[in-house]
C-alpha cells in the first residue's frame, strides 16, 4: 500500500500532475502585447472561483501528487484572498510561485507570504528602457517594478525575473541582463515569445528576425562568460526559428495540469481554443477525474493519436509531435505535426509567417493590446486581426 506523506502517495507509478499552476483570475492591470492568455479571457472575469473552491483543488490535486505550484493570472495580486491561498499551500506541502508583474505588491502583502511560506517570486521586466517596458505592457509601470524587485531582494527571496524578448526589445538583450545583475537577480528566463493568445494576433510587429535572435544569444552568451555562476541565465529558442517542436508540457496530460479562473481544467495554458473539447470545470468533476479519465486529458496523450508523418516517426517519442494547440491554430487540423517541424507538411505555414513579420506593411500595424474592451470584442465575435489564421475561434 501506499504510503502517504503530507496526503501524497509516495510511490506512485501511474503518471501524476506534479505540476499545479493556479491561474487564480485573468484580470490583469497590465495590457501587455504579448500576452499569452486567451483573447476572449473577458467571459471568464466575472465567475471566478471562490477561496474556498482554490483550497480544495489544492488539496486534491496534492493528494494525486501535485508538488510544484504556480500562482499566475493575469495578475494574481489583484485578489486579496492570495495570502490565505499561499499559506494554504504551505501547510498542504507545496513549494509555491507567485508569478507576477509585481504591480500591487506591498510591503505588507510581501511580510504576509513570507509568513505564510510562499518560496518563489517571479517577477516580469520588459526592458531597459522605461519608454519600451511602458509601450508593451501599455502602462506606466517600469519604476514600479524596479521598486517591487529591490523589495523582494530584501525580503531574502531568490530574485528571478522574467523577460518576455520580442522585436521591440531583443536589440537590448545584453543592456537588460546588466539591468537584472544591478537589480541582484539571481535568475533570468529571457523568454523569447511564442505566439498564442494575444501575442499571435500581435506576430508580425513582435516577431524579430533569425539575425537579432543570433545577435541576442551571442549577447546572452558573453554574459554569462562575465558573470559565471552568479546569475543564471535562461534563453528560451522561439519555436518558429527551430526545425523541431518542443515537446509541449513534457507531454499532453503526463504532468502537468492548469486550473484556470473560472475552474475549467486544462492540459495546457491554450488547450480552450481546440474545437470540439469539453474540458472539466471543478465545480462540477473531481480533480482525479478530470486527469484520469476525462475525455479532454486522454484525448492527446500518448501517442496513439498521431497519424503521419508522427505516427512513423522515429522522433515521436522526444517531441509527441509538438503542440497541439499550435497545429490547430496554424492549420485549422489539430492532429497534425506541429507545423514547427521541418518534417510536416505545413511548415510553409511558419515559414510565410517569418516572411511576413517582415513586411513593412504587415509589421507596422498598430499594436492588439490585451484589454478588457478589446477582449469582449472578440467574445462578441469581432475578428479584427485574427481572421488572417486560418483557425482561430
Ligand atoms: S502578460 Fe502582461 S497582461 Fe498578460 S497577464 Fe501577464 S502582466 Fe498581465
Ligand atoms: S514528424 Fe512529428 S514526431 Fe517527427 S519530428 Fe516532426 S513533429 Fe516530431
Amino acid at each position: 500500500m501506499a504510503q502517504l506523506n503530507n496526503g501524497v502517495a509516495a510511490n506512485v507509478t501511474q503518471k501524476q500532475p506534479l505540476w499545479l499552476l493556479a491561474e487564480v483570475t485573468y484580470r490583469c492591470p497590465l495590457h501587455c502585447a504579448f500576452c499569452y492568455n486567451p483573447t476572449d479571457y473577458d467571459k471568464h472575469t466575472k465567475n471566478e472561483l471562490s477561496t474556498e473552491q482554490w483550497i480544495s483543488a489544492l488539496r486534491d490535486a496534492r493528494k494525486m501528487g501535485a508538488i510544484q505550484l504556480g500562482i499566475s493570472g493575469g495578475e494574481p495580486l489583484l485578489r486579496d484572498d492570495i495570502e490565505e491561498i499561499v499559506a494554504e499551500a504551505h501547510k498542504l506541502g507545496y513549494y509555491s510561485n507567485l508569478i507576477t508583474s509585481g504591480v500591487g505588491l506591498t510591503e505588507k502583502r510581501i511580510q504576509a507570504f513570507k509568513e505564510g511560506g510562499l518560496d518563489h517570486i517571479q517577477l516580469s521586466m520588459h526592458d531597459v528602457t522605461e519608454d519600451i517596458s511602458n509601450f508593451i505592457t501599455d502602462t506606466r509601470t517600469f519604476e514600479l517594478k524596479k521598486k517591487v524587485a529591490g523589495m523582494i531582494k530584501a525580503h531574502g527571496y531568490p530574485m528571478v525575473l522574467n523577460v518576455v524578448i520580442h522585436r521591440y526589445n531583443i536589440d537590448q538583450v545584453g543592456r537588460i541582463l546588466e539591468m537584472a545583475e544591478a537589480l541582484g537577480a539571481d535568475y533570468v528566463e529571457l523568454a523569447n515569445t511564442q505566439y498564442y493568445g494575444w501575442s499571435l494576433v500581435n506576430r508580425d510587429q513582435l516577431m524579430p528576425t533569425r539575425e537579432q535572435l543570433n545577435q541576442a544569444e551571442a549577447a546572452t552568451n558573453a554574459f554569462r562568460e562575465r558573470v559565471g555562476n552568479k546569475m543564471k541565465v535562461f534563453f528560451v529558442v522561439p519555436d518558429y526559428f527551430s526545425d523541431r517542436p518542443k515537446k509541449c508540457m513534457n507531454g499532453w496530460g503526463e504532468v502537468f495540469m492548469i486550473v484556470t479562473a473560472n475552474g475549467d481544467v486544462l492540459p495546457c495554458h491554450s488547450a480552450r481554443v481546440l474545437p470540439g473539447m469539453t474540458f472539466p470545470n471543478v465545480r462540477e468533476n473531481g480533480l482525479e477525474w478530470a486527469w484520469k479519465e476525462s475525455p479532454a486529458f486522454t484525448k492527446y496523450r500518448g501517442m496513439d493519436w498521431m497519424k503521419e508523418p508522427c505516427r512513423s516517426c522515429d522522433e515521436r517519442e522526444n517531441d509527441l509531435g509538438g503542440c497541439r494547440c499550435q497545429s490547430y491554430l496554424l492549420s485549422g487540423d489539430a492532429e497534425m505535426a506541429d507545423p514547427v517541424c521541418t518534417k510536416s507538411p505545413n511548415r510553409h505555414l511558419i515559414d510565410e509567417a517569418l516572411a511576413n513579420s517582415q513586411k513593412p506593411q504587415l509589421r507596422e500595424q498598430p499594436i492588439i493590446f490585451r484589454t478588457d474592451k478589446n477582449s469582449k470584442k472578440y467574445v462578441e465575435g469581432d475578428k479584427e486581426r485574427i481572421e488572417q489564421f486560418h483557425a482561430l475561434p
